[in-house]
């Protein structure tokens, strides 16, 4: 039986600093405000590319009130707080689990790998890993988009404070941004159980690759959609490589499902909050608490929230106003002063 595997599982990576990509010739430029032309509730689908149809949920047409709106309120901020989910990665072409009919939770029946179970049996983790290093080639071939350009630019414009992410898709890093948290890790690092010692996850696909050496030719390849299939018989033979120094399991530097956040981090990014001004979601329905914790301590200290995804979010009750359009549609538009 075939199993069809999607990029979610793809939580593996290489430190973040040492991609090779090059940002400048991706950064878009500003472009002009002409969204209000077109009519609310229609999705000019025309102009939008096929990874968009794909993985973004549709959504109305943002109109030039609700734009003036949030660029007001970005420009009264002088330390933004940003915090971003996967809803700033599906215009890259990274599907989330959450949003309506092409999440996928809504396509599939798959679910992610659950903390104990990974940490419980070996067959769980050859599996997993078997799926994640026919895929990670083009997972870690994705690239940020206009959402990622545009946040890096305020951060360099002095607009953004602090970043925090629950993406493990290293975009914000492609697209240069300094001063961030990736709250859930991040799939280009490695991470071994037994002595602590993080590395690339890129060195991990050359372990791969030398362990099985003709295992990648005899599995069924990757559909043009991205998903992997792989038989169950090929996964039985796929070899899993441990810790060179301790011998310790090793796994994507990632807060799985069941997994919990490291309590410094979590401090930290209180800290970084507490020292902002405003705070934008942006492409997060913020279901998951160690996000949501983040709404609650700003409501707690008077901080004006905005909202920037495609749907309701958990936290709706506590943002001054909240706007549903794609983040790439909008943060590219938008120029704080
Ligand atoms: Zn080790």
């Amino acid at each position: 039986m075939s199993i069809m595997l999607f990029l979610e599982y793809f939580l593996t990576l290489s430190q973040l600093t040492l991609h090779g990509y090059c940002f400048i010739e991706m950064r878009f430029p500003w472009r002009p405000l002409a969204l209000c032309c077109a009519a609310p509730g229609r999705r000019a689908s025309s102009s939008v590319p096929e990874v968009i149809q794909s993985f973004v949920p549709a959504s109305s047409t943002i109109d030039a009130h609700t734009l003036e709106q949030l660029q007001a309120f970005l420009s009264r901020a002088t330390r933004l707080f940003v915090i971003t989910g996967a809803g700033l990665s599906t215009e890259s072409g990274i599907p989330d689990y959450r949003s309506e009919g092409v999440g996928l939770y809504a396509r599939t029946d798959r679910r992610p790998m659950q903390y104990a179970e990974y940490i419980r049996s070996a067959k769980s983790r050859q599996r997993y890993w078997a799926r994640n290093y026919m895929g990670w080639p083009q997972f870690s071939s994705h690239q940020p988009n206009s959402a990622h350009l545009a946040l890096q630019q305020w951060e360099e414009q002095g607009k953004v404070h602090w970043l925090v992410t629950q993406n493990v898709d290293a975009l914000h890093s492609k697209a240069g941004h300094q001063g961030l948290t990736e709250l859930h890790g991040c799939a280009h690092r490695v991470l071994c159980l037994g002595c602590g010692a993080v590395s690339p996850r890129e060195d991990l696909q050359k372990r791969f690759k030398a362990l099985n050496p003709s295992w990648g030719a005899q599995a069924g390849g990757v559909a043009p959609d991205g998903d992997v299939f792989i038989e169950d018989e090929q996964v039985l033979h796929f070899r899993v490589p441990s810790c060179k120094d301790c011998g310790g399991i090793l796994k994507p530097e990632v807060t799985f499902f069941g997994d919990t956040v490291n309590r410094r981090t979590v401090q930290f990014v209180h800290e970084r909050l507490a020292e902002s001004d405003a705070v934008l979601v942006a492409g997060s329905s913020l279901q998951v608490y160690s996000g949501y914790r983040f709404l609650l301590a700003a409501a707690d200290q008077k901080i004006p929230v905005a909202i920037l995804n495609i749907g309701s979010t958990r936290a709706d009750h506590l943002a001054e106003f909240r706007v549903s359009a794609r983040c790439g549609e909008v943060l590219s538009v938008i120029q704080p002063h």
